[in-house]
């Protein structure tokens, strides 16, 4: 796939470059001191909360060195390459889940959030919120529309644990639409994009702790702590990676540089390197990935990805560890809609994004994580 993108690498770096010399011609011409500012003000978030994010993660990233030491290790290959990297490393705990186990479990698991939340939860189980199963002409994936009769969720729901967990995502937007629309007017009852994965990601969270509180078995917790270190790896570290290849691009741009298929290539290269490390084999292929990311057209839009997931994992731990003071600004959060910026509203939830805190609340989990998988892996 990548050498055929190869073929046509000068055409999609002009694309990129056209992007982002756009975004810079609205950006002077509105006296933005950079890209990134112009970007990230349309949404109110201080340009630190970008910057912070990358800054963090660069000072541990050694941890994500070591979960390529340990997937390198447990899949027992001398050579660890980019298509060894979703590939499943606790084979075969996979249960087929049926829907109303799923619907079952990830009620009991959100009883952290308390009875008005699960009340609201309930009635989205039993009126027909949901569009559960795949079926002909309908599409794939999984989403959430906040509607103003009650939210709609379209699920591809398959007995996977992955599917229980993309139903405690899907559902989490649902009620962050659903508490929203009850409690603000039509206009500021849409959230922002940066706020958007939290509710979603904080009710995965809470799923996992509850799995996880319910079984010892050795096998069953590396299967499921597998499962949330994937999730670090592809939302916080991974995510993180892209929002650096686009603050280095912009400021190429703004410097007055063309962003040639070689710049582009040997940038992002050299990113996959420093976030990988030496575990990890780079081969040339990967260079062009970068050609492939359509976010790179959303302008500085997916480290909201790695944010969402650092505050939403900072909310799950604050909830269970505070109980019901918690909850109560969880749920002033979810009404807020979009009637204060983001930072703010989150600041309401209890977690602050202009400090580095919640990242590194979220890096030291990992840690404990990797802690654990790595006694657990151990023969
Ligand atoms: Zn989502």
């Amino acid at each position: 796939m990548y050498h055929t993108l190869s073929g046509f690498r000068n055409t999609a770096a002009a694309l990129l470059n056209a992007q982002n010399k756009q975004l810079k011609f609205f950006a002077d011409a509105r006296k933005y001191p950079s890209l990134l500012d112009a970007a990230l003000d349309a949404t109110n978030v201080p340009v630190s909360v970008y910057t912070n994010l990358i800054q963090e993660v660069h000072n541990h990233i050694e941890k994500m060195h070591r979960y390529v030491r340990l997937r390198k290790k447990l899949l027992g290959v001398e050579e660890l390459h980019f298509y060894d990297i979703y590939t499943q490393l606790v084979p075969n705990a996979d249960r087929k889940i049926p829907f109303a186990q799923a619907k079952q479990t990830v009620y009991e698991a959100l009883a952290p959030l308390g009875e008005d939340y699960r009340r609201v939860l309930q009635e989205g189980f039993d009126h027909r919120w949901i569009d559960v199963y795949h079926n002909e002409g309908k599409r794939g994936g999984a989403y959430s529309a906040g509607t103003p009769v009650h939210p709609l969720v379209l699920l591809n729901y398959t007995g996977t644990l992955d599917s229980q967990f993309v139903l405690a995502h899907e559902m989490g937007h649902a009620l962050h639409s659903y508490y929203s629309a009850k409690h603000q007017n039509f206009v500021d009852s849409d959230y922002e994009i940066f706020v958007a994965e939290v509710a979603s990601t904080c009710n995965e969270a809470l799923l996992m702790e509850h799995l996880l509180g319910k079984t010892e078995d050795r096998r069953e917790r590396a299967f499921l702590i597998n499962h949330f270190l994937e999730q670090f790896k592809s939302t916080l570290f991974r995510q993180t990676m892209f929002a650096e290849f686009e603050l280095e691009i912009g400021k190429l741009v703004q410097r007055g540089q063309t962003l040639t298929a070689d710049a582009l290539c040997g940038l992002y290269r050299q990113l996959n390197q420093a976030y990988f490390g030496p575990d990890m084999v780079v081969d040339d292929e990967i260079s062009m990935e970068w050609a492939r990311i359509p976010h790179f057209y959303c302008n500085y839009y997916v480290f909201q990805y790695a944010t969402g997931y650092c505050a939403a994992i900072a909310l799950s731990r604050r909830i269970l560890r505070e109980g019901a003071p918690a909850v109560e600004d969880y749920l002033r959060f979810l009404s807020g809609g979009c009637s204060k910026p983001p930072i703010e509203l989150l600041k309401i939830a209890g977690v602050d994004m202009a400090t580095p805190d919640p990242v590194r609340q979220a890096l030291s989990l990992f840690e404990e994580l990797l802690d654990e998988m790595e006694a657990l892996t151990e023969a």
